[in-house]
């Protein structure tokens, strides 16, 4: 029997300081580690980075999603960790990502730039669809130039 997939959906503000160059650093860094440790884990997902703000989708068996997250809450790069989505899911959405990145060009911005107006920037009224689909269309996208 496979293991039941779980998706958790969370939103974060920056807490690097430093230059634009020196937190784009830091961004990559985070990415480098999250890659290496998420496809030891059997953990896939998507980082979204813009706005001074992260959006994240962690895919996963139960316990693999949760000893991921249980270390990223407690990362002082970002703060104001807020979970917007903790369930059960049918299938993976990222199977083929050990983490996608996507908040460079200028889709992002502009998508989570939707995000963020909706909400008026209070994450509280975020919504997980919102940013799962967002963080979806935009890796879609990122497959077909790549593909
Ligand atoms: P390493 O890979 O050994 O750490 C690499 C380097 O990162 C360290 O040398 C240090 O310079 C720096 N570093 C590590 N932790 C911290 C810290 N708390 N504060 C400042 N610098 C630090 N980890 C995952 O495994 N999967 C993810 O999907 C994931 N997503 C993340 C998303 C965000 C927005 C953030 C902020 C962090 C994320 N992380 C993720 C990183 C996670 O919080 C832990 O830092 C990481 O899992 C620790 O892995 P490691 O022990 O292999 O550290």
């Amino acid at each position: 029997m496979s293991e039941q997939i779980h998706r958790l959906v969370y939103f974060s503000r920056n807490a690097m300081p430093g230059t634009e160059d020196e937190i784009v650093a830091g961004v990559r860094q985070i990415l480098a580690s999250s890659r290496s440790n998420n496809a030891r884990a059997g953990v896939t997902g998507a980082l979204l980075f813009n706005s001074g703000c992260f959006a994240q989708v962690l895919e996963g068996p139960s316990p693999a999603v949760t000893e991921t997250f249980e270390r990223i809450q407690w990362d002082e790069r970002h703060s104001e960790v807020l979970v917007l989505e903790y369930a059960p899911v049918a299938a993976r959405s990222f199977p083929d990502w050990s983490m996608s990145f996507v908040g460079a060009d200028r889709s992002g911005q502009q998508l989570f730039g939707d995000v963020s107006v909706t909400s008026g920037f209070n994450p509280i009224h975020l919504k997980a669809d919102q940013i799962f689909g967002t963080l979806e269309r935009l890796v879609r996208e990122e497959e077909k130039q790549t593909a």
